[in-house]
């Protein structure tokens, strides 16, 4: 027998359940069993609606759970043919009792509930400490599971239940169990990959897979929104025809301006975007659009006292300018005229921002031929 294919080796033992007041938590007790790699549960007080629950459970989410209530811990001891782990906040640390346990054998662990008799103690081939402060039977056998798999308890299948959980950071996604192996999924963006310039819909599934926030998402959709507005009318009636804009890469910019905020909302979103669009292998273009986006830029030396590193954060193409300032023209979710932007600056006291913006405005009115506040 070897720790590879543990699950059916390891059984439970739940000592002192009283179904009138310990329900809720031999619940969880087994649900942890179950979830973190044990076979079954033997708990020592007979509850007919424990069982069916955690049946229930086992016929919904799948694997081969088992459990039976109303068995004495003295017979359950007596007779299992493996090594017995009782867990209790006075035995040896769980770290050791690990290296300890002999290889492929079967193991029971014990739990009790508010007093554990003092042959448990002796019945136990290893008493086992998860820290030796007070806490729960639920917290000390998800963790001595945990140490015992070396975690891949969390990467386990549960073949034959009727749905499956496909992981994602936000929502719920509930599947019927399909092929029957109830295998999971990962949604993984950083393991998929996407093209150097995403397109509209790309950019939007790749900030959903990220978790991004629906007010960010609003946000995002009309700073894309304002900044193709400003890109349509000059080319209609302005200078955009003469001008060497790429408009796909514009639009991902705008959408993508923002990606660091499904990791933060302060001012770091502006690094950790990058990095993450970096991380993605996006075209440098969309990092250095990230990377120069905030306000109308963030010199150096202002970079520190904001808590960013020390470098420039200043939009130097047309398309950085663009996403820049669109982004400076909608606030979290509406568009607003420039006067509004800088006012907001000017109460901050960011008076080196204000000038920076308003010229960033002037420029590019004058580069795109047209009137920027008209369209806000
Ligand atoms: N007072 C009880 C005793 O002396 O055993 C402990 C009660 S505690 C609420 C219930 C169960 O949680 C214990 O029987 C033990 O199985 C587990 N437990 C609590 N703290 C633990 C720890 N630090 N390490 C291992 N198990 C612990």
């Amino acid at each position: 027998m070897s720790r590879k294919e543990p699950w059916t080796h390891v059984e439970v033992l739940r000592l002192g359940h009283r179904p009138e007041r310990d329900k809720r938590i031999t619940t969880h007790v087994a649900l942890a069993a179950r979830a973190f790699g044990a076979g079954s549960i033997h708990v020592d007080r007979k509850d007919p609606s424990l069982e069916r629950t955690i049946r229930s459970v086992t016929e919904r989410f799948g694997g081969s759970f088992s459990i039976e209530t109303g068995v004495s811990r003295r017979s359950v001891m007596g007779r299992f043919d493996g090594t017995i782990v009782h867990l209790t906040m006075y035995g040896i640390p769980v770290d050791r009792a690990v290296r300890e346990l002999p290889e492929g054998e079967k193991i029971l662990v014990v739990v009790g509930a508010e007093k554990v008799p003092a042959d448990v103690y002796d019945l136990a081939h290893f008493n086992v400490s998860v820290a030796n402060q007070p806490h729960s039977e639920v917290s000390a056998l998800a963790i001595f599971l945990d140490r015992l798999f070396g975690g891949r308890e969390l990467e386990r299948s549960f073949p034959g239940g009727e749905v499956r959980i496909a992981p994602a950071s936000h929502g719920k996604a509930v599947l019927p169990a399909g092929d029957g192996n109830g295998s999971m999924e990962i949604e993984d963006p950083f393991s998929m990959e996407w093209p150097p310039v995403p397109s509209e819909k790309e950019c939007m599934t790749l900030l959903h897979m990220l978790g991004t926030s629906t007010p960010v998402m609003t946000h995002v959709r009309e700073v894309h929104r304002m900044g193709m507005d400003i890109y349509s009318r000059s080319m209609e009636f302005g200078s955009g025809r003469d001008l060497d804009i790429d408009a796909e890469l514009l639009s991902a910019g705008l959408l993508l301006h923002d990606i660091g905020r499904s990791r933060t909302h302060s001012i770091r979103h502006v690094t950790i975007g990058a990095e993450l669009a970096r991380r993605l292998h996006l075209d440098d273009r969309i990092v250095s659009i990230i990377h120069n986006h905030p306000g109308a830029g963030i010199l150096a030396s202002e970079a520190a006292e904001l808590g960013l590193p020390e470098e420039d954060y200043i939009p130097v193409s047309l398309e950085e300018r663009i996403v820049s300032h669109a982004d400076n023209l909608v606030g979290e979710s509406r568009r607003r005229p420039l006067e509004r932007a800088l006012e907001r600056l000017r109460s901050k006291g960011a008076l080196a921002a204000v000038e920076r913006m308003k010229r960033l405005h002037e420029e590019l009115e004058d580069i795109l031929g047209i009137d920027i506040d008209a369209l806000t």
